[in-house]
């Protein structure tokens, strides 16, 4: 099943698709990125092993970021972090001085069944050939200068990994 990830909030825009039957993500719209607002994209599929601890082997983590590009990460970055507590809304010690204009988008496994039930999750295939199952978080931060956006983000991961 193809998922629609994050919309954009300024235009309405679709900014990523989830692929769960093969856990691919494809970020719309080409090297221009998904429409002219999108900053970031981060979307993480998170499975877990039967005891319920997450499993590294059905875990995957994608950032879209404007000027960047898509990048499939190993682990969870500074940037990518710090992402994904802007689009959430939660505040941290010395956070991002974003003094621009800002919105973010996109749900967290428990919101998205919340709002359609089961729709968080996804049916994965361990290497082992057991059936698991991941949670899916999608979330996407935008604004009118998405490049300053970027900047500030970018910053402020660096302060906070140093
Ligand atoms: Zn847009």
């Amino acid at each position: 099943m193809v998922r629609e990830v994050v919309r954009c909030p300024y235009c309405g825009r679709v900014s990523a698709e989830l692929d769960d039957a093969r856990v691919g993500l494809r970020v719309l719209g080409g090297r221009r990125g998904p429409c002219p607002h999108a900053a970031f994209v981060s979307v993480g599929v998170t499975g877990s092993d039967p005891a319920g601890r997450p499993d590294d082997a059905l875990t995957w983590l994608w950032l879209w970021t404007r000027g960047r590009g898509l990048e499939r990460l190993p682990r969870l970055t500074p940037l990518a972090e710090a992402v994904d507590l802007v689009a959430c809304g939660i505040p941290v010690e010395g956070g991002p001085p974003l003094d621009a204009e800002y919105r973010a988008a996109g749900m967290t496994a428990d919101e998205r069944d919340d709002d359609a039930p089961g729709s968080g999750t996804v049916a994965l295939v361990a290497p082992d050939g057991r059936a698991a199952e991941g949670l899916f978080d999608g979330h996407g931060l935008y604004a009118p200068d998405p490049a300053a956006l970027v900047a500030a983000l970018r910053r402020w991961a660096a302060w906070s990994a140093a």
